[in-house]
């Protein structure tokens, strides 16, 4: 649900960005940039959540939300000292 608000909001954006340009170019013009637009952002936001899913990958710690790194949170398994 909350990727299908974004895709709105998305459209929205390059809507408005298309009418946007108007009075500076040729309406073609404006629809392809409007177009290639999209087309940028939605792969942007592909490669971003890759990225994050990379370096979330194990996790977080269920403590002090700090990555999981080797099955062992940098902060709290520190601490106990294994
Ligand atoms: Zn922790």
């Amino acid at each position: 649900m909350g990727f299908e608000r974004r895709e709105i909001l998305l459209i929205l954006g390059v809507f408005f960005l298309m009418i946007g340009l108007l009075p500076f170019v040729a309406p073609v013009y404006s629809i392809i940039i409007a177009i290639a637009t999209y087309f940028g952002i939605h792969t942007f936001v592909k490669q971003r959540k890759k990225q994050i899913q990379k370096a979330v990958g194990e996790g977080m710690c269920a403590v002090c939300g700090a990555r999981i790194n080797q099955n062992k949170c940098p902060n709290c398994d520190g601490i106990k000292g294994i």
